[in-house]
């Protein structure tokens, strides 16, 4: 019995002093982080040693704010509809600064709109994985500039994917030619090669996501402005919905209006970052969102969100969500057509 109890002891020692020595290690590597950072050493920075260690920004919530809807008090059984699709639904605006990228989750399938900027590409993929992507059942390329696909190569490389959407560039007569379309371009390629069913936007197309459905409304207009090829499309789960129309200027938004007579939405993705060559009063007179999401950078050089556009989302009410003061941002939708927002930034929108 005394030799067990000595080795249990011997034991105890050796497991508490491994554990000092770890707490004193990782104490050190803290300490000459940190005074490396405020001493502006050669030494690796706290990011980087968070990218190293996989840590990227959470998409956990730091406040939430809930939203009923109109129908919000019928039930399933009032309705007569058998309501579903909406639970188990998440909508990320992922904070990319000036660009954008969009993450909609319903069960186990995901939804990617648009890429982010040129840079953005390593961290994008980081976030979806973090969000729990093994593969993508659609993506939805927007339009071509490098702000929507920036990331895309990237994506394409890391994650297989079941369908992509792409403009209709035979609205266009030329195609684009930077380095990042072709780098797209090329690794869409291989994605084919591996199945991957690669689409033209058009009005009526329905892609199932989950029990969600996205639909697109209208694949951009004839144009020598690329903002114009922007697709636009609904996403709809159970009675929520939420509508994108890219960076679509006016010639868009007026063709839109002109052929969609249902663009009602709950929660609506502001045209063009924000811009005032977009975001008309007539169309959101049409959508009447109850929220708006604008994915714009801090401080940006083009002065998005503009107060025209601000004036238009709070002449019907909206509430206004923007990812440069309030970081990533999630909404959550219930069946009925209620949801909650999720900000990662409590700041004021
Ligand atoms: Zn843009």
């Amino acid at each position: 019995m005394a030799r067990r109890r000595r080795g249990r002891k011997k034991k105890k020692t050796l497991i508490g002093r491994l554990g000092l020595a770890l707490a004193v290690l990782v104490f050190g590597m803290c300490s000459l982080l940190t005074a490396g950072e405020y001493y502006h050493w050669d030494l690796p920075s706290w990011e980087a040693v968070e990218g190293w260690l996989g840590v990227v920004d959470s998409p956990s919530p730091g406040s939430e704010i809930p939203f009923s809807s109109p129908s919000a008090g019928q039930s399933a059984s009032e309705s007569g509809t058998r309501l579903q699709g909406a639970e188990d639904t998440e909508i990320y605006f992922i904070d990319v600064g000036q660009a954008d990228a969009t993450l909609i989750r319903q069960g186990d399938s995901f939804l990617l709109i648009d890429a982010g900027n040129l840079g953005d590409g390593d961290q994008l993929v980081a976030y979806l994985k973090n969000a729990g992507v093994t593969r993508l059942d659609c993506v939805l390329m927007t339009h071509p500039h490098a702000d929507h696909i920036g990331g895309m190569p990237e994506v394409l490389e890391a994650f297989p994917v079941e369908r992509f959407l792409l403009p209709d560039f035979s609205l266009m007569d030329e195609l684009p030619t930077s380095a990042v379309f072709q780098r797209t371009l090329e690794a869409l390629g291989k994605q084919k090669e591996n199945g991957c069913e690669v689409l033209t936007a058009a009005r009526g197309q329905e892609i199932p996501i989950g029990d969600g459905m996205l639909r697109v409304l209208l694949a951009g207009v004839e144009t020598d402005n690329t903002n114009n090829l922007s697709v636009c499309a609904k996403f709809t789960a159970g009675k929520f919905s939420c509508l994108f129309t890219g960076d679509g200027e006016e010639a868009v938004e007026q063709e839109l209006l002109a052929v969609e007579p249902n663009l009602g939405a709950d929660v609506f993705q502001a045209g063009h970052h924000g811009s005032s060559t977009s975001n008309s009063e007539r169309l959101l007179k049409a959508v009447h969102p109850a929220a708006v999401v604008i994915s714009c950078g801090l401080d940006n050089s083009y002065g998005h969100p503009n107060r025209e556009a601000l004036d238009h989302f709070a002449a019907v009410g909206a509430t206004v969500f923007r990812t440069d003061l309030q970081g990533s941002i999630i909404i959550r939708p219930s069946a009925d057509g209620s949801f909650t927002v999720a900000t990662e930034k409590n700041a004021e929108g």
